[in-house]
Parts: C-alpha cells; sequence; structure tokens
C-alpha cells in the first residue's frame, strides 16, 4: 500500500533540511526528494584522500543570528575558520573586503595616508561603506578611490558573474562586499563562523535522519505517486508553474577542478576581478579545514548560463518583478509553500535560508 506522508519536501539542501528536520522533530511523518544523487545541495561536499571538496564552491559557515548558530551547530562540531579573500589587481594580492591594508599595497605612502586620513575623519574607523557612496562622495578624492576599487574590483568581476551590466545589477548585490575602514582582513564580520568538522554533508543526513530520503528522484515524476498532504518546495518556482509567465533568469557556475600540490595559493580564495582571466575565483578547499595531505583539490569558476549548475537568482528590476508574480502565485496555494534560494528568488546566503525554512516552520504552526 503506497506510504502517506504528512509533508512531502522537495530539495534536501539546507532550506528542505531545516523544515523537514523540524517537521519531523515534533512527529510529523516527512519524505524528501532531491533529484541529484546526494544530500546537500549545492553545500555538498566530501573529505577524501586528497583533502576536502566542496562540489558547488566556496561555502563558509557565518551568522550574527545566535539562534540559527544554535540550531545548526546541534548536528555538528565547528573547525575554527575566519574567511579572508585576496583579489589580484595586476598581480597584486589585495586584501578583500578593499581596506586599509589593500590601499596601501595599490598606492604610495602619501596617497595611502592621505585616503587613510580622509576615510577616517568623513566616515569613522571600522565603519563598512559601500563603494558606490564612495564614488559619490562630494570629496574629489574620495571620489578617485571610489572609481578606482568600482573598476578594479567590481566593474568587470561582476560583467563576468552576471553578464550583465554592473549598473543594472541591484546594489545590494555589490554591497555584500563593502570597502572597510580598518586593517583588519576578513570577508564577513559576523560573529559565528567556522567550516563543519565533517562537512556540511554530514550535517544534512543527520538532520534528515528521522525522514525518508528518495535521492534522484524528480519531482515532476513522482507528485502524483506520492500521497502528502503538505508540500515544501524548494525548487526553482518558474519550474514548479511550467513557466507560465516566462524563464525566471538563474546565473549557473561551471567548476573545473584540478588536483595540484598542496600548497597551492597563498589564500584559500583568491579572486580575479580582471579580464584577463575568464574565471572570476580559484579555490583551494583544504585550507577551510588547514588539511596538510601532499596534493590538494582547486576550483575555478566559470560562471555562465547553460554550464553547470543553477547557483543564483539574478538580481535584476525586470527579473525580481517576474520572481514577484511567481510569488503571488504561489501565495494562493493552499497546502504548498516555497523556501529557499531558488523558490524564494532570493539572495540568500546558508543562515538566511536556514532562518527561512524556520521562520515557515512557525508559521505552520
Ligand atoms: N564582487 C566583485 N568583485 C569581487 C567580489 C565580489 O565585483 O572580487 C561583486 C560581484 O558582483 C559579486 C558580488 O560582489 O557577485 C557578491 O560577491 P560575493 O563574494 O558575496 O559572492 P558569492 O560568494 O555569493 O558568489
Amino acid at each position: 500500500m503506497l506510504k502517506k506522508y504528512d509533508y512531502l519536501v522537495v530539495g534536501a539542501g539546507f532550506s528542505g533540511a531545516t523544515i523537514a528536520e523540524r517537521l519531523a522533530s515534533k512527529g510529523k511523518k516527512v519524505l524528501v526528494i532531491d533529484q541529484r544523487n546526494h544530500v546537500g545541495g549545492n553545500c555538498h561536499d566530501r573529505i577524501d584522500r586528497i583533502g576536502y571538496v566542496q562540489e558547488y564552491g566556496p561555502h563558509i559557515f557565518h551568522t550574527s543570528d545566535k539562534e540559527v548558530w544554535d540550531y545548526i551547530s546541534q548536528f555538528t562540531s565547528w573547525h575554527p575558520y575566519r574567511h579572508k579573500v585576496l583579489a589580484d589587481i595586476n598581480g597584486k594580492l589585495v586584501p578583500l573586503p578593499f581596506n586599509l591594508n589593500s590601499i596601501k599595497i595599490c598606492f604610495d605612502d602619501l596617497q595611502y595616508k592621505n585616503y587613510k586620513d580622509l576615510l577616517i575623519k568623513k566616515y569613522g574607523l571600522n565603519k563598512r561603506i559601500s563603494v558606490f557612496e564612495l564614488m559619490h562622495d562630494k570629496n574629489k578624492d574620495v571620489r578617485k578611490l571610489g572609481d578606482f576599487i568600482y573598476s578594479n574590483i567590481f566593474f568587470n568581476y561582476t560583467k563576468k558573474q552576471w553578464d550583465i551590466d554592473p549598473e543594472k545589477m541591484e546594489r545590494s548585490v555589490l554591497d555584500r562586499v563593502p570597502v572597510v575602514v580598518n586593517d583588519i582582513d576578513a570577508y564577513f564580520n559576523d560573529e559565528y563562523q567556522g567550516i563543519p568538522e565533517q562537512g556540511y554533508s554530514k550535517i544534512i543526513e543527520k538532520m534528515l535522519k528521522d525522514c525518508d530520503v528518495h535521492l534522484e528522484t524528480d519531482f515532476f515524476g513522482c507528485r502524483d505517486v506520492v500521497s502528502y498532504d503538505f508540500l515544501i518546495f524548494t525548487g526553482r518556482i518558474d519550474s514548479f508553474f511550467g513557466f507560465s509567465e516566462g524563464e525566471i533568469l538563474y546565473r549557473n557556475i561551471e567548476f573545473r577542478f584540478d588536483t595540484q600540490k598542496n600548497p597551492f595559493q597563498k589564500n584559500s580564495v583568491i579572486n580575479y576581478p580582471s579580464l584577463h582571466y575568464p574565471y572570476t575565483r580559484i579555490t583551494e578547499f583544504n585550507k577551510f579545514l588547514n588539511i596538510k595531505s601532499t596534493e590538494s583539490v582547486i576550483a575555478k569558476e566559470y560562471p555562465s548560463w547553460e554550464k553547470g549548475f543553477v547557483a543564483y537568482p539574478v538580481q535584476t528590476r525586470e527579473n525580481l518583478e517576474l520572481i514577484g508574480m511567481y510569488r503571488k502565485k504561489a501565495d494562493k496555494l493552499k497546502n504548498i509553500f516555497f523556501a529557499g534560494r531558488l523558490a524564494e528568488g532570493r539572495y540568500l546566503d546558508m543562515d538566511k535560508a536556514i532562518r527561512s525554512s524556520l521562520d515557515l516552520f512557525e508559521k505552520l504552526g
């Protein structure tokens, strides 16, 4: 006889796993399906002979949301790790977000002192400023610095990453990487940061231990043969509705992996904003867990519309309007809920995806 579930959860990434775990903890019968042959969604990773690999690119857990940190820490211990990024500007490696150390590397002593004094006086020590704010500052020198950072760090990287005129991107995307008025090299300023000691996939496996999990299972192929009361969908929202309003733009990333002698590069992640490089960044994964094997897996990232896997909902006005249309349709449905980066169309980091699912769980009562 067909097994009956209270909930069908489509997608075994953090969004699906969080809602599934919460529901199962309250005694609900939950079936989780995923079309891939593994759990973890784009956070999927493995630890093998050569060391650590994140199959879908660099994922560093960082949050200021203590409730999310406490929740996810039930399923893992943490390797203490505070993320740093270097960017290659004409062969010089400078810290990102662009900070006082980056200014020192890119300019002579006199210019450095001038920019430093100006930024501290105008904005204050430790302030995080949008590059756009610098570019429109009243002071000519501050504008010049803003233009330098925009053209060397943001403009070409953003063109490569999104294949869209950077002016058309929502500012919030570029503002994820502010300019910082101090000399602390740190990509994030969140209080809680780390890499799960056994990897992300192990977290998700633990989260799903009280659920039935079927991998390599497509929702559209099985929706009519599974019996359930409620549906949580974490896939592409436009595919759910048969693309009735048109296709939402999602940006793909193709990863090209290679095994190199350990250590390969100076830092876990090095960004290549220049158009001289067809990729956006190179990650050396062993550095996340400080693994000292003789070899090391690295990956170059090539953004694409067709190759690779779906990674980001594109944050332009037109695309967000289209996403909004689908979300209105979604709101009208009974007993069907949408969660996560692909279904909500939001640029969610892991902690925000977990937060969103925790909130959905509260809503479901
Ligand atoms: N960005 C950039 N140059 C960089 C790093 C980031 O122009 O060296 C811009 C780019 O538009 C990117 C956005 O800032 O998509 C957000 O960067 P983040 O590192 O947060 O991207 P993610 O790690 O989510 O891919």
